[in-house]
Parts: structure tokens; C-alpha cells; sequence
């Protein structure tokens, strides 16, 4: 067993981190302010190739692995910026390669793969859904070589900037299907026809600069080519998903623990209150040392699930724990660095408090972390479901 990373993977964490050199906190700091999608900072990140890191070769990807993939998110969101305006263009398109028809992932891959089309949406959350995914209401009626989509979803990111979304919706209704979770299928749409006629983007103002929105689906036509996979098991395809979207999702909460602790270890160190650096005192020094060994164990079940995706293992046990210990290594270390800077970490000009707000995402999406100990408990513990 080797836990150290290979020299290509160590290329990648360079290449990336000079590129991430080229947009500082400045830039970070102002995209916030001014709620403004970081749309430079995607475009040079899509034109090195990064985001098309899992689209193999032959698709005029990168052909990466999760674990390299895993290392390009972590260092953005270590570099101070985040990934999220951009991250989803990595693996939304996993669906595709792996339940798509050859067609499509020849039409699709290599256009994804080059960032001439954004696929970075993915609408599955409803409001009264929630996390129950199944219940679903958004539903897809067949009319002869097209479904006709009605529905209205909640949450649904990027949507503005995006040429294209995954879409789940019921295509047999929850009461008529043989199980709850059959009777879901998954559709590829393009927004650049529909936003603002067939589908209503509704922004919703959130704590952070993130575009997010609420979709209203009125009458939205879709070619029976663009399902995804089979009619009726689009809850099983988006599933095989998850798994990645956890690993990379991890990645970022480990970029980010690593930069609110480097921040905080430098303030501590230079900060001098009642004579002494802060950092002397083990009551500032202890809290940060604590949140780094849970970070470093987090960056241990990231590392040990991509390993497992990238060698076609199942990992859903350690997908899902390193989504539940990142995110909660990453609220800590956010925390402890607010406490460090006292005062100064509410100020803007820190960027702590921004980092701050950006942390608090990931302990509700893509999934909550009460869901992730439900898994944990049903899948692996074998305990009872409580629904
Ligand atoms: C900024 C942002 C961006 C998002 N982007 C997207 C996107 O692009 N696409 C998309 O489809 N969705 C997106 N989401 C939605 C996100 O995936 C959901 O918010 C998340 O899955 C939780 O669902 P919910 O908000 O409906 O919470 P609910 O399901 O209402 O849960 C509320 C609380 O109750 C708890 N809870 C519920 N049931 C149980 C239970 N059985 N046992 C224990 N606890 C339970 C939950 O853990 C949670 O703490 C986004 C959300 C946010 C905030």
C-alpha cells in the first residue's frame, strides 16, 4: 500500500495551482460581492482541459481518474477560489458515458470535452420531494417520437450558464410504478431552446455567490433520442453517480480545510495580543492543530474511495464517509479559523468570512449528512430503514 502521489498526479496538483495563481482572493472577492459567475476563471480552467479530466481519451477527453480529479477540485478550492461554478461540467457527464447509447456519446463528449457545450446543470430536487427523491412530481409524457414535460423543480444550479441539463422526471407515476424507485427516467435538455419559454429560471438568492434556481416546466419537448439510458431507470443511472459527485465533492472540502488552516496557522503566527503571538497560547493552537488531524483523516477516505472508484471497487461506503468527514472536517476548520482571526474574520477583506459562508454548503448538498448516516447505517451496518 502507497499513500504518496505519483509524479503525473503531482504535475497535475501544479499545473492546477498556478493556474489558480492567475485569479486571487481579489478575484474571489469581488465575483462575491457582486454575486457574478466566475465565468474567466471557468473558461481558462475549461481551455487547459481540466474539467474534461473523466471523458476518456477517445472522446477528446483527459482520461484521468477520480483520484487526479479529486486533485484538480481540491486545489482550486485550496488556491482560496471554488470550484463550484464549474465543478458539475466534470462529472454530470458520467451519466452519458455510462448509460448513454454510443450515439450520444459520441454527439455529446468530445463537445463537452472541448467546453463548446456546458453541461453543469442537473435538476433533481422538487419541494415537496426533498430529499425522497422518488416522489418526484416533474413528469414526462410520451407523445409519439417526443415526451412533453411539465413540472417544476427547486435548487437547480447553473442553469444560466449551462447549454444543457439532466433532467429527471417520473415517466409512470409513483402509485402505478412497480417500485418507487422505477418509473424515473433521465433526460438530456437543451436549455439554449427552452430557458425563458418552456422552462422559467426563477434565481433564488442564497448566502453565497452560487446561481441557483427554481425551474418552472411548462409543456418542454424533449426527442426520445435525449433519454438517457432506459425509460424507467433513470433513479438507478443517477445513483452510479453519486459516487463520484461525493469523491469530488470531498476533494473540495479538503482544498478548502487546507486553506482556512494555512490561513489560520499564519495569523496565529504573526498576530501579537498581551505580548505574545496568538498562536503561543494552546487555546488558539490546539483547536487548529485539531482540525487539521480531522482533515488529514477526512483526505484518507477521499483518497481510499477514489482509489476504489478508479479500480471499479464499490466505494459507496467510503464515497459517502468521506462526504460526511470532509464536510464536517471542512465546517471545523472554518470555524476555527473564524475564531483565530477574532474580529477580523468577519471582515470582508480576510476572505474568511466568505469561505466561511461556502462551507456551509456542503454539509446539505448534494446530500445531507443525516442521508449519508442513514446509508451508513442501512447499507453497512444493516440496520432498519427508518423510511
Ligand atoms: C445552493 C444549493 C445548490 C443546489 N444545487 C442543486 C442542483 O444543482 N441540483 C439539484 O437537483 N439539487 C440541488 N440542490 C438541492 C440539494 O441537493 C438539497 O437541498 C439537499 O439534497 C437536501 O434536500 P432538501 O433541501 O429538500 O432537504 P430536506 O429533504 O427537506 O431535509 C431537511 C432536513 O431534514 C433532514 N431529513 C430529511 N429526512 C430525513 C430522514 N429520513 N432522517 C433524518 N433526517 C432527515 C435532512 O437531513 C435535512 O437536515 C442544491 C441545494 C443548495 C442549497
Amino acid at each position: 500500500m502507497d499513500f504518496e502521489f505519483n509524479e503525473i498526479q503531482e504535475v497535475i496538483r501544479k499545473q492546477v495551482r498556478d493556474l489558480c495563481q492567475k485569479f486571487p482572493a481579489s478575484y474571489w472577492r469581488e465575483k462575491d460581492q457582486k454575486k457574478q459567475y466566475a465565468e474567466e476563471f471557468v473558461n481558462e480552467l475549461t481551455k487547459a482541459g481540466w474539467l474534461a479530466a473523466l471523458i476518456p481519451e477517445k472522446y477528446g477527453g483527459a482520461g484521468l481518474g477520480m483520484l487526479e480529479a479529486g486533485i484538480i477540485l481540491e486545489e482550486i478550492n485550496h488556491s482560496g477560489g471554488a470550484a463550484t461554478p464549474c465543478h458539475a461540467q466534470m462529472y454530470t457527464m458520467g451519466a452519458i458515458l455510462r448509460h448513454g447509447s454510443e450515439e450520444q456519446k459520441e454527439k455529446y463528449l468530445p463537445k463537452i470535452a472541448k467546453g463548446e457545450i456546458r453541461l453543469q446543470s442537473f435538476g433533481v430536487t422538487e419541494q415537496e420531494a426533498g430529499s425522497d427523491t422518488t416522489k418526484i412530481k416533474t413528469f414526462a409524457r410520451r407523445e409519439g417520437d417526443s415526451y412533453v414535460i411539465n413540472g417544476k423543480k427547486v435548487f437547480i444550479s447553473r442553469v444560466q450558464h449551462s447549454d444543457m441539463m439532466l433532467l429527471l422526471a417520473r415517466t409512470t407515476p409513483y402509485e402505478k410504478a412497480e417500485k418507487k424507485t422505477m418509473g424515473l427516467t433521465l433526460f438530456l435538455v437543451d436549455l439554449r431552446n427552452n430557458i425563458g419559454k418552456t422552462i422559467q429560471a426563477n434565481p433564488i438568492e442564497t448566502m453565497i455567490n452560487h446561481e441557483t434556481n427554481e425551474l418552472v416546466i411548462q409543456d418542454l419537448v424533449v426527442p426520445a433520442e435525449n433519454v438517457v439510458g432506459e425509460e424507467g431507470r433513470g433513479f438507478y443511472h443517477i445513483l452510479d453517480g453519486m459516487n463520484a459527485e461525493r469523491i469530488l465533492v470531498s476533494s473540495e472540502c479538503i482544498g478548502d480545510s487546507y486553506w482556512f488552516i494555512e490561513k489560520s496557522v499564519a495569523y496565529a503566527n504573526q498576530r501579537v495580543v498581551f505580548d505574545r503571538k496568538i498562536g503561543e497560547n494552546q487555546g488558539v493552537q490546539f483547536p487548529i492543530a485539531d482540525a487539521y488531524l480531522k482533515v488529514k483523516a477526512a483526505d484518507l477516505m477521499r483518497y481510499k474511495a477514489a482509489v476504489k472508484f478508479d479500480q471499479k471497487k464499490d466505494c459507496g461506503e467510503e464515497a459517502n464517509s468521506a462526504k460526511l468527514l470532509a464536510s464536517e472536517a471542512l465546517s471545523r476548520a472554518a470555524d476555527v479559523a473564524m475564531t483565530t482571526y477574532g474580529g477580523n474574520g468577519l471582515a470582508t477583506s480576510t476572505d474568511i468570512e466568505r469561505k466561511f459562508r461556502e462551507s456551509r454548503l456542503y454539509l446539505v448538498a448534494p446530500v445531507t449528512n443525516n442521508l449519508v448516516l442513514s446509508y451508513i447505517g442501512t447499507h453497512v451496518l444493516g440496520m432498519p430503514r427508518s423510511f
